[in-house]
Parts: C-alpha cells; sequence; structure tokens
C-alpha cells in the first residue's frame, strides 16, 4: 500500500508540456456490452483534456446486439462533435476493423483501445510526451485489471510484455533493480512485445512501418506481428507505467473455433514473415501448424525488404534474449 501511494506521488509530480501532439483514440467493438463501451468512452471523454482529444473513432465491426444500434447513437450524441462512428457492413476482424479506423484519424498519434476499458487521470499525456521525443517511439500505458464478473479495479505491478516459442503472449516481471535510478518505478519499461489492442504510434510512422498484415483475419496474432516488426525495422516499444489503463479481462475466446482458426492463420504469417531459422523452433512445438494455409505473405516479404529491417537472430540478442533460452 505505501509503496503503491509512493509510486501515485512519483507519477504525479511529472511534468509535461501544454503543447503535445493531438490524439485520435480509434476503439473497434463486436458485440460489447453496452455499458461497457459506453464507460469506456465517457472515461476517455471526461478524464482527457479536449485540447489534446482530437476525436474518438468507434467502429462496430458488425454487432448484432439491439442496443449497439439506435440506442448506441442516441446516447452517443452528448458528446457530439468528437465522435465519429463507423459501420462495418461485414464483419472484418479486429485487425482490419482496426485499420478502417485509423484511416479515418485526422490527429497526430493514434491510441487504440479495446472497447471495454477505463482510462485514468493523466494516461494519455506521457504516451504524447513519449512521441513527441521521438515519432518512432511506440508505447502502451500499464493495464490494470479489471474483473469480469464484480468489475473491481485491480492495480498491476510494472511488467513487460513477453511470449513463448507457441507464440503465446506472456506477462514477464520487472527485477527491482531495474526500477532504481531517478525515476524509480516510474520509468519507462522496454518491452519485447505489446499485450494486444492498447498503445499509442506516431500515424504518420503507423503507416510507413505498414500498419497492420491486411491479411490476417478475425481476431490475434496483430500484436505479436506489429511488435516484431517495431524493433526489427528501427523503432522501439515501451510501456510507460504512469500511463494507467483499466481492461476488463474476459475469460476468454480463444477455445471459440472461428478464433482458434484465424490465430493459427495469423501467427503462420507472421512466422513467415518475420521469424527466419527460428520458425523451426514453433514448429517443433506444435507440428501441425507446418501445414496450415497462411495465404499470400509477398507484400509483408517485400514490405520487410523495402524498410531495410533486421534479422530475427538480432531481436534475440538485443531486445529479448530470455526466448532464446526459454
Ligand atoms: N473486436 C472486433 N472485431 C472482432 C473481434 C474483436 O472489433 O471480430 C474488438 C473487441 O470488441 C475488442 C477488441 O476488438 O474491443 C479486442 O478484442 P478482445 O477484447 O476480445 O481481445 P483481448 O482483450 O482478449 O486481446
Ligand atoms: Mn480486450
Amino acid at each position: 500500500m505505501e509503496s503503491k501511494k509512493y509510486f501515485g506521488l512519483r507519477c504525479h509530480k511529472k511534468w509535461y508540456p501544454s503543447n503535445l501532439p493531438t490524439a485520435s483514440i480509434v476503439i473497434c467493438f463486436h458485440n460489447e456490452e453496452f455499458n461497457a463501451l459506453f464507460r469506456t468512452v465517457s472515461s476517455v471523454m471526461t478524464l482527457t483534456p479536449q485540447h489534446i482529444l482530437e476525436e474518438i473513432i468507434l467502429v462496430d465491426d458488425m454487432s448484432e446486439f439491439d442496443d449497439l444500434k439506435e440506442k448506441l447513437g442516441y446516447h452517443l450524441e452528448i458528446f457530439r462533435g468528437k465522435i465519429k462512428l463507423i459501420r462495418n457492413k461485414k464483419r472484418e476482424g479486429l485487425i482490419r476493423a482496426r485499420l478502417i479506423g485509423a484511416s479515418r484519424a485526422s490527429g497526430d498519434v493514434l491510441v487504440f483501445l479495446d472497447s471495454h476499458c477505463e482510462v485514468n487521470k493523466v494516461w494519455l499525456e506521457p504516451l504524447l510526451n513519449a512521441i513527441a521525443k521521438d515519432p518512432r517511439m511506440v508505447v502502451c500505458p500499464l493495464i490494470d485489471v479489471i474483473d469480469y464478473v464484480t468489475l473491481e479495479y485491480q492495480p498491476s505491478p510494472v511488467v513487460r510484455g513477453a511470449f513463448n516459442w507457441y507464440l503465446q503472449f506472456k506477462w514477464d516481471h520487472v527485477f527491482s533493480y531495474e526500477m532504481d535510478g531517478p525515476e524509480g518505478p516510474t520509468r519507462p519499461i522496454r518491452s519485447p512485445a505489446m499485450a494486444g489492442g492498447i498503445f499509442a504510434i506516431n500515424r504518420h510512422y503507423f503507416n510507413e512501418i505498414g500498419q497492420y498484415d491486411k491479411g490476417m483475419n478475425l481476431w490475434g496474432g496483430e500484436n505479436l506481428e506489429l511488435s516484431l516488426r517495431i524493433w526489427m525495422c528501427g523503432g522501439q516499444l515501451f510501456i510507460l507505467p504512469c500511463s494507467r489503463v483499466g481492461h476488463i479481462d474476459k475469460q476468454h475466446v480463444a477455445n471459440h473455433t472461428g478464433i482458434a482458426k484465424a490465430l493459427a492463420y495469423n501467427n503462420l504469417r507472421l512466422v513467415h514473415v518475420w521469424l527466419d531459422e527460428y520458425k523451426e523452433q514453433v514448429f517443433l512445438r506444435r507440428p501441425n501448424l507446418k501445414y496450415l494455409a497462411y495465404g499470400d505473405i509477398s507484400e509483408r516479404v517485400e514490405l520487410r525488404k523495402r524498410l531495410g529491417c533486421k534479422s530475427f537472430q538480432w531481436y534475440l540478442d538485443t531486445v529479448f534474449p530470455e526466448l532464446e533460452t526459454s
């Protein structure tokens, strides 16, 4: 408790310039609980200084829930002027849905959120400030856990994003010695990977490094693909512990067959574009993956060449040595 207070005070003392870049918040949703979605939007509207909030872009990925139709439009009226609501004509999956939202954005920075989040005071300023200093810096807030059933808000310890050879995302502990030094536990944490759809990136940089892989379907894998691409192609990925966003942890969709199939397909695309000879490490553990289809990846291979990206070996040596020995 004492350390939490100390932590809050430390973040509280940080100062951010008033001329920060502007943000477009992109939130896509498919069959989201009305209240969860509305809370996401209203927390952003009430806790973000208006002059840095360019707009909130909501992308309805073909939801079927009735209250997400006229009722949603009606209730969003109170935020008129700051909200764009886009309705997909077919289910695109979260990857293409986010791209549709991003293509309509005009802020300097894109901030992606899930549709069941709750932001906190001074959540956006640290993200924008880091990107203002370095446009190739991609930053994630520290994600606090909101219980699916009780909605209890549980602050997370400082962690970094990682994954294993099964390509499963996991959180890794940050050692206390890494939080020594003048900034203490408020220091940005270099992260090999991002968890999912909660991060901020300079809009031009997002376009320059190839957005997302449009060939990926439905759900999953895009977070690791983007993480590898950022590191291997000249960018950096950090978690900023002073930016806090709560996220409702659902227990989970991955056993749904459509999702499992898309995840395998998407993972294979990233394996074949980014893992070089290390793809064998994945196939060793998941031999059945080797024979599944993954579509045409020539455009992404071309992108990697065009951007002059480094090898996966470089990523292992420089960014994520813990993976090789795992
Ligand atoms: N989503 C979407 N289309 C889909 C699947 C998901 O727009 O086909 C949205 C979903 O409503 C959520 C976001 O994408 O806002 C991320 O999905 P989810 O929360 O299931 O991912 P997780 O938090 O488990 O990574
Ligand atoms: Mn989510």
